[in-house]
């Protein structure tokens, strides 16, 4: 299915390079925002500017935020005592849903598509978060998936940590091979509270 017009063709292209958007529903988008729905095409393309040019990364766990520190890093009711290493945003806001109270620090500037994470970005990540342990952190929690690259993020970190910090990583509640993206709340709670030591 082709609409043989290069800037309609153009805009189904860019939304098919969306994660979790096939073909037909590129072709269904574009089609419903600049014919269906023009009006609400408009409110959106003006939506996505506007967060664009003002999202940041938080200063301290490189979590998405509107100003210098996110609001987790703002909120005073937070556990100081314990960071939480995840790989994307995306597995910070389902670790969010699972309940969890800590603090986090994101560790890849990657999107969640990303299969590879480069040595630079790694020691980036690790150098930041070393820093962070000075402030009365006492434990660590790794929790990247069980995938290939989730275990040598994890062997990456176990490593590298400076010893006299409590190292841990969510329990295999967790699928192997399963993304974090993909696993309900439940599920993740338990991975969290049965934590194991590396
Ligand atoms: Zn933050």
């Amino acid at each position: 299915m082709k609409v043989p017009y290069r800037d309609f063709d153009k805009l189904v292209s860019y939304f098919r390079k969306v994660p979790g958007i096939g073909e037909r529903g590129a072709l269904r988008i574009a089609l419903f925002l600049t014919t269906t729905d023009p009006k609400r095409g408009r409110s959106i393309a003006k939506a996505l500017l506007n967060v664009i040019d003002n999202v940041q990364r938080c200063s301290e766990c490189n979590n998405l935020s509107f100003s210098e520190r996110c609001w987790i890093c703002e909120d005073p009711q937070r556990d100081r005592s314990v960071v939480m290493v995840v790989e994307t945003v995306f597995d910070l806001l389902v670790m969010e849903d699972a309940g969890y109270k800590g603090l986090y620090h994101v560790v890849a500037e990657v999107l969640p598509s990303s299969k590879r994470i480069g040595d630079r970005v790694k020691t980036k990540a690790l150098d930041s978060l070393i820093k962070r342990l000075n402030g009365g952190i006492k434990e660590v929690i790794l929790a990247f998936p069980y995938t290939v690259r989730g275990e040598a993020l994890t062997r990456f970190f176990r490593e590298n940590l400076p010893s006299g910090v409590l190292v841990t990583r969510l329990a295999r509640g967790i699928p192997v091979g399963g993304e974090m993206e993909f696993l309900d709340p439940v599920t993740l709670g338990l991975a969290l509270q049965r934590r194991e030591r590396v």
